[in-house]
């Protein structure tokens, strides 16, 4: 339902989780978050309001760190548990993603992934995301890449968001039939469902177009469609006014 992804110097912690509270009048089930430190992955996800996340993290600390991505679900496949919600992270524990939409062809992936020996823990559409990007990307090491490759395998309506421990400055978003709007700091950068998110940070935004894919780092952002080709953006000001 809600999304956010940001990469810069700032806590990711933080600014994904004030990014997730102003996207709560959309309405959710759940909430998670997923922050790279210490050369690993350290996720932390939890059914109910973002107070109960929030209260996770307090009794169990993430490791800080500056790349981060955050999720508010809307349970379509899979009831409101906390293992349902997102992020979903690949067996080795080393890439998270977060989603928004409905993956159609979710089962023959699933069943897929699972004769190649992948064990999915969840009853979501979104965790075969995780597997197909851990396996992508343990033949390019590129995550953009990886995200395009997957995506092309995917049906349906989706905004996915997903980060790797082995390109830890790194935060991969992609787009179809599913709003994603990129935001672009000083030495920062920001994904989001909506720039609501982030405004407080920067008014500067980037509106991704359909079936393209967005790798967001400290000093700028590269958008791609699918299939690899360059993509020509505009970004525009985020004009209107927000107060809390
Ligand atoms: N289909 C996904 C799920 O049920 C994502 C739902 C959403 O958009 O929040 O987990």
């Amino acid at each position: 339902c809600g999304i956010v992804g940001y990469v810069g110097s700032q806590s990711a912690l933080d600014v994904v989780v004030a990014g997730l509270k102003r996207l709560e009048y959309r309405g959710y089930d759940s909430a998670g978050i997923a922050v790279l430190a210490d050369g690993g992955m350290a996720a932390a996800k939890k059914a109910g309001k973002l107070a109960n996340l929030e209260k996770e993290l307090v009794e169990r600390p993430l490791p800080a760190g500056s790349t981060g991505i955050g999720h508010t679900r809307w349970a379509t496949h899979g009831g409101p548990t906390d293992l349902n919600a997102h992020p979903h992270l690949d067996n080795a524990g080393r890439v998270a993603v977060v989603h928004n939409g409905i993956i159609e062809n979710f089962a023959e992936l699933r069943a897929e992934l699972a004769e190649r020996g992948h064990a999915l823990s969840s009853e979501t559409d979104t965790e075969v995301v995780a597997h197909l990007l851990a396996e992508e990307f343990s033949a390019c090491a590129d995550l953009a890449e990886s995200m395009r490759l997957v995506c092309r395998r995917l049906e349906g309506a989706f905004t996915l968001v997903a980060a790797h421990a082995d390109e830890p400055d790194v935060v991969v978003g992609a787009r179809r039939n599913s709003p994603l709007v990129v935001g672009v700091g000083e030495g920062e950068a920001f994904l989001a469902s909506d720039v609501a998110a982030f405004i407080a940070h920067t008014r500067s935004a980037i509106e991704l177009g359909q079936d393209q894919v967005v790798e967001l780092r400290r000093d700028g952002v590269h958008v791609t469609g699918f299939d690899g080709s360059p993509a020509e953006t505009r970004s525009y000001h985020v004009d209107w006014d927000v107060s809390a």
